[in-house]
């Protein structure tokens, strides 16, 4: 199987690195590729903002955007089977139109079906669907000892569990068979609230969990004293076609045509510093209005796809995202102590969001739980990153919090059992299906997630 050397990296863009990579478009080819001796690690779009889909030394990625078909879809159900390397933005071109969206969806709609399986992604509705996996029938699996499996929660469960936010280290995901969801229109009636401080903000989402599917604020990180914790909350619900303007009714799950903009260079690094984020989020935060409007599902789910390679607007120094989880009863300190510490440094970015979470699942390595999670990006580069990462860890650690693998570049492996309690029993199923632990990526290698 031909291998090219290419430059990969996740979203942040650190660490950046050259390996092999392979992208088989046939069943025969990738099976050729998966046998190739030596680690491998599966890749999608590489929007893991870290190390996920990195190839550990030595080793090569498989790319699965060679295998992206639709291969069947049942209406009395809404059941997809789908090949792995096909993008949440390719379903939802095809199946919206028609009356169904995708159960759960991140901040971003380019990602790969395995990329959301292999992550248990979560989305704003987190509180009422629960993750992405909920939602997964059945995958087919490429063992790393060759052969593959068909998984779920009625045969080979405990590999089905491990697979799901199992970040590709129990093999390759295949296909995937995922239950969409039919959605009145294409358009949310969104509720947008105004939270004084960091109090204030947590109480408007829990208050408006039980009456609204998809919740989310904006936090400005950089407001300080009294203000600090300070946000823009946006509550919102799927509008049926009569609550939708005569010029939408007509056609209630087509979205409105914009422009799409480009970053076309890497950003010099005083284009984001203390200054205009302050400027920024002063203005954000001043001309939010309490209302209730109607936006559309591009714009409410995916504010940054319309603008393409936003990620070099850090320039070149690249950046990470810290993402955090505090359960219910630790959630105010410990957001209080993250946001103290990044005010203190400087360093943050406009791009601060918290969401509400509802209770956890059965996959051991899944992220979320009751309680809230804090994603922010803060640039780098990696040298100045790495001890706002430790304090902000050490934060985490004393708050029960736990970070999230797809986003993250710096935590230290001796913290992941105490935020993964889970993390042996994932490692036992690994163990059989991969004893000579061949499937590796640089994160799991720097989280000893395998031994
Ligand atoms: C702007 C932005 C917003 C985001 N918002 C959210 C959010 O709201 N919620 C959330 O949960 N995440 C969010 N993410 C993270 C993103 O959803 C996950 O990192 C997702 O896993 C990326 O999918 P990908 O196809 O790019 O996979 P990659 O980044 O290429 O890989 C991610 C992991 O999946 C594994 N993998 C990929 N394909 C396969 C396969 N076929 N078989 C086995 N393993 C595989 C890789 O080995 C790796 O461990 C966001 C990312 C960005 C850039």
């Amino acid at each position: 199987m031909a291998m090219t050397i290419e430059p990969l990296a996740g979203w942040g863009r650190l660490p950046l690195v050259s390996a092999p990579q392979a992208r088989p478009t046939t069943t025969g080819e990738l099976t050729a590729a998966w046998a190739v001796p030596g680690r491998r690690i599966s890749r999608g779009l590489g929007r893991a903002y870290g190390d996920a889909s990195l190839p550990a030394a030595g080793g090569f990625a498989l790319s699965a955007l060679g295998m992206s078909r639709m291969i069947s879809f049942e209406v009395a159900t809404g059941l997809l089977v789908a090949e792995s390397g096909v993008s949440l933005a390719e379903i939802i071109e095809v199946f919206l139109p028609r009356g169904w969206f995708l159960p759960v969806v991140p901040g971003t709609k380019f990602v790969t079906l395995g990329g959301a399986v292999a992550a248990d992604i979560h989305g704003k509705n987190h509180h009422v669907d629960g993750t992405f996996g909920a939602h997964v029938a059945w995958l087919d699996l490429l063992l790393p000892t060759g052969g593959s499996l068909r998984c779920s929660e009625g045969q080979e469960a405990a590999v089905f569990r491990a697979t799901i936010g199992g970040m590709g280290l129990t093999g390759h995901i295949a296909r995937v068979a995922i239950r969409l969801r039919r959605v009145p229109s294409a358009w949310c009636k969104v509720r947008t609230l105004r939270g004084r401080d960091l109090s204030h903000t947590l109480e408007l989402l829990a208050a408006n969990d039980g009456s609204y599917r998809h919740t989310v604020a904006w936090m400005d990180c950089v407001a300080v004293g009294d203000r600090l914790g300070r946000g823009v909350v946006m509550l919102g619900n799927e509008a049926s076609p009569a609550e939708l303007p005569a010029k939408n009714a007509a056609a209630p799950h087509r979205l409105p045509r914009r422009p799409k903009l480009a970053v076309p260079f890497d950003l010099p690094e005083c284009a984001l510093g203390p200054f205009t984020v302050g400027a920024f989020n002063a203005c954000y935060y001043g001309l939010a209005k309490d209302a209730e409007t109607l936006v559309d599902f591009e714009k409410f789910f995916f504010p940054l796809d319309t603008i393409r390679d936003w990620n070099r607007i850090y320039g070149r120094r690249g950046f990470a995202q810290f993402q955090a989880y505090f359960p219910d009863a630790t959630a105010e300190a410990g957001l209080r102590a993250c946001l103290a510490a990044i005010g203190r440094s400087r360093q943050a970015s406009f791009l601060a969001v918290l969401k509400r979470s509802g209770p956890a699942n059965d996959f051991p390595l899944s992220f979320l739980d009751l309680g809230y999670t804090l994603a922010l990006d803060i640039p780098g580069p990696a040298k100045t990153l790495a001890p706002l990462m430790a304090e902000l860890d050490a934060i985490l650690v004393a708050h029960r919090g736990k970070v999230y693998f797809a986003k993250d570049a710096f935590v230290s492996p001796a913290l992941i059992p105490a935020m993964y309690p889970r993390l042996d029993e994932f490692r036992l199923v690994r163990r059989s299906l991969d004893p000579a632990g061949t499937v590796r990526s640089l994160l799991s290698n720097r989280l000893k997630l395998h031994d």
